[in-house]
């Protein structure tokens, strides 16, 4: 747990969200400003900065996490039609929260390559 960390506090239930998923290792919630019809926010619960600081010992907690977002986007609806799944990192990569989370996008048609 970060103390400044909004995910964290997320995750420690200080902050209430409407949990889509959770289980001992991650939780999945609505993003509060959706980027697609549907949009959902998965993160660890622990903290991590970013994938690029997530350490060997952490391989198991994003396989975890790369093995349950199928069953998250299925819990949402997607599962049909598709869906994407997005890690942005550092400036380049638009990452604004600095605690490691996976999007998942979906319930419209996207397009490629994003801006
Ligand atoms: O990948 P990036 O760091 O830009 O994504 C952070 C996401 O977290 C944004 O889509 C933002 O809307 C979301 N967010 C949220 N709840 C907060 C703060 C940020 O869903 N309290």
């Amino acid at each position: 747990m970060q103390q400044d960390c909004i995910f964290c506090k997320i995750a420690a239930k200080t902050i209430p969200v409407n949990t889509v998923y959770e289980d001992e290792y991650l939780i999945a919630f609505p993003d509060i400003k959706p980027a697609a019809p549907v949009h959902l926010l998965v993160i660890p619960k622990k903290h991590i900065d970013n994938i690029l600081e997530a350490a060997p010992e952490d391989t198991a907690l994003l396989g975890h996490i790369l093995a349950t977002i199928p069953k998250i986007a299925t819990i949402a609806g997607l599962a049909e039609d598709g869906f994407r799944t997005v890690i942005n990192t550092k400036d380049n990569g638009g990452q604004t929260v600095y605690h490691l989370h996976f999007h998942i996008l979906g319930g419209k048609f996207m397009t490629w390559p994003p801006g």
